[in-house]
């Protein structure tokens, strides 16, 4: 259970697959198996402070589907890690892999600590002795499990752990997959950083591309116009809202933990963001109004919300104030089962987790794939595509006796970069996986986005299951 209000994501996450399992046939006892944590790894471990005393820290990785090896699941660092929350976090990549097609089981981990607590040394030793904790009960490598940024952490821990894992198995070729979301010298991938952002932009992009779904919220189609709320600018929250804005989109109030600030005229996205890390919050910002319970933002008029910090936040208490027509969820867990039976009831379109922020482990996968394959994406054909794009220009202007401009011919023979790769990868996973769900949600005649991403997620891993001959 979780420490706060008795609140458990794991059984909310049980409570989704129990939903969706009501509308497929699938043998009672498989439901069971695949909503079991296969795994559950809880340590504790010293870290000794500059004055000589000794602190003991709480720590985590769980395992929770090993249908597909290796797992998948970032590492969280905050002071409300508990069992509860990482077992709901690792089962809920289990379902978000399973959607998106990623060929992974699903983890997660975290560390009990405020990191703002702590110095940048101080978490460079907790980052390398929490690594050496998991290298010691195989719970990280390349073939078995994968860590990756989550809230708390970034591409700097990252490089602490694959330095550590390598310090400790110098002949593994394979080592630097045994993380992602590692900085580009630290073999990562250029995009990572921005992915699960651009993911949930891509998401919301298909979302209101769809007029009859639009029509029913009463909403126009497309980006352009529509106002937002966010809530959490960080890593996530940030990219969201950059992708928003650039399509047109109107950011009207963001809820930070420490205040949140509020312009019907529209907040520059980059520019509080700047302000943010200066003043290390928004009071004192010259635009807008500065809102003391940033919470209450969630309940404001606004097209789209976007909670983008973490669980539990729309809830039974205030699910019935919501007065946004689509819950975009870029954080994992932010609307409880029973807040989401009032928004459907109120006819509120969400976007689920296991969907919206897919892009985080879908980019995860291609850094995974690159560094097994030890080669950039890209590096092979680039040039080779280029000369064949001019040659094909060239007859063609030759034949027609008309020519490209530069830019028509740049912009087809320049060769895709890895970067480009990348995004084209990830728009193909999530244009994909939204509509594959959606199509889902009508053939069940569903209301629920997310029942209808669990019973796709629920019959590929079934098939993992059944083809094994484990299940009938
Ligand atoms: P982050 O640490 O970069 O940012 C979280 C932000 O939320 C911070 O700015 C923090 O101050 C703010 N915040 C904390 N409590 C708040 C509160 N009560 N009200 C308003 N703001 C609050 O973390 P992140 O990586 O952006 O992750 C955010 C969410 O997205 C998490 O739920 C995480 O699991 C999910 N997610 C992240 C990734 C990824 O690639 N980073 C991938 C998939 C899902």
């Amino acid at each position: 259970m979780s420490t706060h209000d008795n609140y458990s994501l794991f059984d909310d996450v049980c409570k989704f697959v129990d939903e969706a399992a009501k509308h497929m046939d699938l043998d009672p006892s498989l439901v069971e198996q695949i909503k079991f944590c296969n795994s559950i790894y809880k340590f504790y471990f010293p870290l000794k402070n500059g004055d000589g005393t000794y602190e003991t820290l709480e720590g985590y990785r769980v395992q929770h589907s090993h249908h597909k090896l290796p797992v998948k699941g970032g590492i969280r660092y905050s002071s409300l890690v508990n069992e509860d929350e990482v077992k709901g976090l690792a089962a809920l990549m289990t379902y978000k892999c399973a959607l998106v097609n990623i060929p992974y089981g699903g983890a997660k981990g975290g560390i009990k600590i405020d990191p703002t607590k702590y110095n940048v040394d101080q978490l460079e030793r907790i980052t390398r002795r929490y690594t050496s904790e998991l290298i010691k009960k195989k719970f990280i490598g390349p073939a078995l499990d994968v860590p990756a940024p989550d809230y708390g952490t970034s591409s700097r821990e990252m490089a602490w752990i694959v330095d550590t894992y390598e310090a400790f198995n110098p002949d593994s070729i394979n080592a630097k997959g045994c993380v992602t979301g590692k900085p580009l010298s630290q073999h990562g991938i250029d995009g990572r950083t921005e992915a699960t952002g651009m993911g949930v932009f891509i998401g919301i992009r298909e979302a209101v591309s769809v007029k009859e779904d639009m029509d029913e919220l009463g909403l126009t189609t497309g980006i352009s116009g529509k106002s937002v709320i966010i809530q959490g600018l960080g890593n996530v929250g940030f990219h969201t809202g950059k992708y928003l804005q650039e399509a047109g989109a109107k950011v009207i109030g963001i809820a930070e933990w420490n205040g949140g600030i509020y312009d019907e005229d529209g907040i520059d996205v980059e520019t509080i963001k700047a302000y943010q890390i200066k003043n290390k919050g928004f009071k004192g910002y010259s635009k807008g109004k500065f809102i003391e319970n940033a919470g209450d933002l969630l309940t404001y008029q606004c097209d789209i919300l976007v909670p983008a910090a973490l669980e539990n936040q729309i809830t039974g208490q205030n699910a019935e104030m919501i007065k946004a027509k689509i819950i975009a969820e870029a954080a994992n867990g932010p609307v409880t089962q029973e807040a989401e039976q009032i928004l459907l009831k109120k006819n509120v379109l969400i976007l689920p987790d296991m969907y919206l922020n897919a892009g985080g482990v879908t980019v995860s996968y291609f850094e995974w794939l690159k560094n097994l394959s030890r080669v950039s994406f890209g590096k092979l054909e680039k040039r080779y595509d280029m000369k064949k794009y001019e040659t094909l220009l060239e007859s063609i202007e030759n034949t027609t006796g008309d020519s490209f401009s530069d830019d028509q011919k740049h912009a087809i023979a320049k060769g895709a970069s890895e970067r480009d790769l990348v995004i084209s990868g990830l728009e193909e996973t999530m244009v994909t996986a939204y509509h594959s769900m959606n199509e889902k949600r009508k053939e069940k005649k569903i209301k629920s986005l997310r029942t209808a991403g669990f019973i796709l997620a629920l019959e590929r891993i079934a098939v993992s299951y059944m083809d094994l001959g484990i299940f009938p």
